[in-house]
Order: structure tokens, then C-alpha cells, then sequence
């Protein structure tokens, strides 16, 4: 899969995904992603890239010109039209379902808004998606586009070591994973739970799906209720939860 990102902080983009998991899949091939410096493609002779809004109201707003021939650019580049997401606090929340359909694209553009954000004919043209990290306002879409990279990339063939390592984590069957402990066995009088200790795989991992509801009910009920709706516990489970949730309500 190939990601570009436009962005009027490539360096910034490039570091953090230079780096660690992400940095080793681009290096080894497994992964193509790419930053793009919306300044290059504009051609005022100051690398503006940015004017005041019609209508006032403070800060600046990014201009459609240099951004549409970034897009265009990276058209070319690919030889078709990627699926265009552009950060903002007004998209979608992003999820890990989300990342997992996104995945699936063999070409996403990602555009990072800065100032005050960007004028709306060019969303308009070429924005497939508006994607949001959450209820808060950012000073650019860089922090969130990474956040999408990462959390998409990380699912792509190869970039991790097995498929396990992400179909056992927190969302991905709508529950969180349940706690791991590692070497050694007792700290500060903690002790790991023995069944983890026993060898008995069928225990440990019923040990694991129990601790996996006990943490959702616990830290994130609202998730439960939505795997316990949508089918994806069996009759046991489904016994266990309302369990768990009640005990919750009652505390
Ligand atoms: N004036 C805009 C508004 O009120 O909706 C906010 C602009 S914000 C200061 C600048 C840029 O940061 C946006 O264009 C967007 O790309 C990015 N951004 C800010 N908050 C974000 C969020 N929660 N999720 C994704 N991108 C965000």
C-alpha cells in the first residue's frame, strides 16, 4: 500500500515515520508512504500558501491552488486517484474498523490542514473522507494524519512480525485486551497470576477471554454493549457481561 501525505511539515511527518516499526516496513519495502510539501507546488514567489478569509474572522486560511497541485502531482505520480482523506476536527472519528478498511486501499492521500484550516472548494473537489482523532482542536492535521499511518500501516502484509499480533489486541473484536505480565515472576509482592504460569494453554486462554470482558466492562462498558449487541459474544459470554455490567451499574 502506498500513503502520501501533504503537509506544510514534511520533516516532521518524515521523523516520526522514520522510526521504530513503521520506519523498518518503509525500509524493507513492505509499506510505501511519502510527505509532501504543499509549499513546493505554489507558485507565488514568497511560497505563500496561505491568504485571509472572505467574510473576516481571525488567522489565515490555506489556499486552494498549491494544495490541488499536490494532489495532481501525486496523481501522476501513481497514475490514479487516490483516496482523498483530509484531517479535521469536524470529520469522522477515526477507529480501529476504519484502519482496517482503509487497508484495504492500494493509494491514500492525506491532507493536513493548518491555520484556521483550508478553503472549502478544494475539499470540495477532491476530498473523499473527513477523518477526525477526536473532540479537540489541533494546530495541524500532521499529528492526526500520523496517527492514521500508523495505526493503517501497522496492518499492512509484513509490517508486523504475525497477523496475531493485531487480531489479539484491544478493538479489534470490539473488546480490550485483557493484561499481560512478563518476566519476573514476582515484583514489589505482585505476582503474576499463576494460570499464566501453568502451561495449560486451554486455561490461559480462557483465562484471557474472561479478563478481556472484565477490562472492557470495567474501562469501557459502552464497548461491551456494542459487542454484546452486534453478536459478538457466544451465550456464555453474553451471561458473563450482563454479569459485569450490572455489577457496574450497581457500584
Ligand atoms: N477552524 C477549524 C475548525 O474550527 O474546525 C480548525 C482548524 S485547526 C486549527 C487546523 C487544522 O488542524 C485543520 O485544518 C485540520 O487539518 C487539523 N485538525 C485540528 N483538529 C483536528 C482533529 N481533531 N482531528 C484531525 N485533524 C485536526
Amino acid at each position: 500500500m502506498r500513503i502520501d501525505i501533504a503537509t506544510l511539515f514534511p520533516e516532521m511527518c518524515e521523523t516520526v515515520l522514520s522510526e521504530s516499526i513503521i520506519g523498518r516496513a518503509r525500509r524493507a519495502g513492505k509499506l510505501e508512504i511519502h510527505c509532501h510539501n504543499i509549499r513546493d507546488y505554489t507558485k507565488d514567489k514568497h511560497r505563500r500558501v496561505d491568504d485571509t478569509p472572505y467574510g473576516g474572522g481571525k488567522g489565515m486560511l490555506m489556499q486552494t491552488e498549491p494544495i490541488y497541485n499536490c494532489y495532481q502531482a501525486v496523481c501522476e505520480m501513481i497514475g490514479e486517484k487516490p483516496h482523498v482523506i483530509y484531517m479535521s476536527p469536524k470529520g469522522t472519528p477515526f477507529s480501529q474498523k476504519r484502519a482496517g478498511e482503509l487497508k484495504a486501499l492500494a493509494n491514500i492521500f492525506i491532507l493536513c490542514g493548518h491555520y484556521e484550516g483550508v478553503d472549502q472548494r478544494v475539499l470540495d473537489e477532491i476530498v473523499d473522507e473527513e477523518i477526525s482523532i477526536g473532540d479537540y482542536v489541533l494546530t495541524g492535521g500532521e499529528l492526526g494524519a500520523l496517527v492514521v499511518a500508523d495505526a493503517v500501516g501497522r496492518l499492512c502484509p509484513g509490517v508486523l512480525s504475525e497477523e496475531v499480533c493485531f487480531t489479539e489486541e484491544s478493538h479489534y473484536d470490539g473488546l480490550l485486551e485483557y493484561p499481560q505480565y512478563t518476566r519476573p515472576p514476582v515484583w514489589h509482592d505482585r505476582e503474576v497470576p499463576p494460570v499464566l504460569i501453568s502451561g495449560h494453554h486451554a486455561n490461559i486462554q480462557k483465562w484471557q477471554r474472561e479478563q478481556s470482558l472484565e477490562e472492557t466492562a470495567k474501562k469501557r462498558p459502552d464497548l461491551l454493549k456494542n459487542a454484546m449487541q452486534q453478536g459478538k459474544l457466544d451465550k456464555k459470554e453474553m451471561v458473563r457481561a450482563q454479569q459485569l455490567l450490572e455489577g457496574i451499574e450497581e457500584r
